[in-house]
């Protein structure tokens, strides 16, 4: 897509109104990398209109250019298709997870249980895959590497047995998660199954696990599942590899839900919240991420957020202080996953993410949001000069944050993280950087 699509836009510069022409040419480049990363084409349709018709009826608000105006309404159609992130709420809860043989339900399981324990929630996972042999070795090795509690019983054959007895034993966990069994098919086997798995653990929340390959099948099978448990999100896996998820926007929609959680490797690590911008960046293909989140930058700035434009030329000189890390980071959550921001950059990514721990990553809302109350109980002196911030001082904006002396630190910390990043930036020559700012 990138060069096409950019190439409609570039054409738009200068202009103040778009012909219907313009429009047309627009909506087909984005219709053709949809359906290429496997959106159901009723779904491509349905914005495809949408998008149309907003355009030509609705005045672009005064100052806006043609090209500005169309992006606006192209990003806000594409965050209505792909839906907002499903809540999941930090707090005691029993999860079912569902799904096809090979979907990646287990992996998931371990994951969402690593995901939560960072969280700092007690999870287990409850294996009640009596089908597939070597389910239970499986599972009880990854959430051996999650470090989280399990419960499984290969002696047993009954499902719905383990999962009554898993409950039982996993007490002292906040958050149960419960694997079942997949089948090459949905089949009514399978439907019984999750049905009296379902009867008996009665969960707050029923997980459906889709690979990211799947094609037009997505909604026939969401449907199956749906009408057998209810489905109140979704889990797409195997993001790592060459298929974008586009098939999985038909199960939300059939199910009315949103989606959970995205999977982008076999480690336990290797999962992260659903966010609309960084999937949508996804589906389109990384080459107009810059566009559309300078859209979405501008959009803020209607909206009363400020001060959140990300230019990498900023980077490149004067101090890095704790300012423009809280600038970084509101612009990197706008812009999806951090990881896969630094995966953008040529000569970052691989080799520099494995040096820094898992948690650097970690710019969330909820950790944002704790920094931000931590940065405002701190003086100009320190934001400006993080290095120096000693223990009493750690001590003081604990107090005054009413956060714990733990999160000023981690602050501290990231800030240092950050800022050897920015080295790696610095070390860079010009011609990747210019590279870079074109993408
Ligand atoms: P289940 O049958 O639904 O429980 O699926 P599993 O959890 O056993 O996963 C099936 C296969 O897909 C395994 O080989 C997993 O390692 C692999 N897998 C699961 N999630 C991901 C992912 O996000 N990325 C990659 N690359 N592989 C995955
Ligand atoms: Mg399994």
């Amino acid at each position: 897509l990138g060069s096409s699509l950019r190439g409609s836009l570039e054409k738009l510069r200068g202009q103040s109104r778009l012909s219907e022409e313009d429009v047309e040419e627009i909506v087909k480049e984005i219709q053709r990398a949809l359906i290429q990363a496997d959106v159901d084409i009723s779904l491509v349709q349905e914005l495809s209109d949408d998008i149309k018709a907003r355009a030509l009826e609705e005045e672009p608000p005064a100052g806006t250019t043609a090209r500005d105006h169309i992006l606006r309404i192209v990003y806000e159609e594409l965050v209505e298709l792909v839906g907002d992130s499903t809540e999941i709420p930090l707090e005691p809860q029993t999860i079912v997870l569902a799904g096809l043989q090979g979907s990646g339900k287990t992996t998931t399981a371990a994951k969402m249980a690593w995901w939560f324990s960072k969280k700092g929630l007690r999870p287990a996972v409850i294996q009640t895959d009596t089908f597939r042999p070597g389910a239970y070795d499986q599972a009880k090795q990854m959430t051996e590497r999650a470090e989280v509690d399990f419960y499984g019983d290969p002696d047993e054959d009954d499902p719905v047995e383990i999962a009554r007895e898993g409950l039982e034993r996993t007490q002292d966990a906040d958050v149960r998660i419960v694997d079942t069994s997949g089948r090459s098919g949905l089949n009514e086997e399978l439907v019984d199954e999750l049905e009296e798995i379902e009867a008996e653990v009665d969960p707050d929340h029923n997980l459906l696990v889709l690979d990211a390959a799947i094609g037009q099948g997505a909604k026939d099978q969401a449907k199956a599942f749906g009408d057998a448990v209810g489905i109140d999100g979704v889990a797409i896996t195997k993001l790592d590899g060459t298929a974008k998820g586009g098939g999985a926007l038909a199960a939300v929609d059939q199910t009315n839900s949103t989606i959970a959680f995205l999977g982008t490797g076999e480690e336990v690590q290797d999962i992260e919240r659903f966010e609309p911008s960084g999937f949508i960046s996804r589906l389109l293909g990384m080459g107009d991420l810059k566009q559309l989140t300078e859209r979405v930058e501008r959009a803020m700035e209607e909206t009363g957020a400020e001060d959140d434009d990300w230019d990498p030329e900023d980077l490149m000189d004067g101090e890095f202080t704790l300012h423009d890390m809280r600038k970084q980071m509101n612009a990197m959550n706008k812009m999806g996953p951090l990881d896969q921001v630094m995966d953008m950059i040529p000569g970052l990514g691989g080799g520099l993410m494995d040096q820094l721990p898992d948690d650097a990553m970690d710019v969330t809302q909820d950790r944002m949001r704790n920094f931000e109350v931590v940065m405002d109980a701190m003086t100009e002196d320190e934001l400006r000069n993080p290095r120096s911030v000693g223990k009493s001082q750690v001590e003081r904006i604990a107090r005054g944050s009413g956060q714990g002396e733990e999160t000023v630190r981690e602050l501290l910390e990231q800030h240092k993280m950050m800022a050897r990043m920015l080295k790696q930036f610095q070390g860079m020559g010009d011609g990747d950087m210019q590279r870079m700012m074109k993408q």
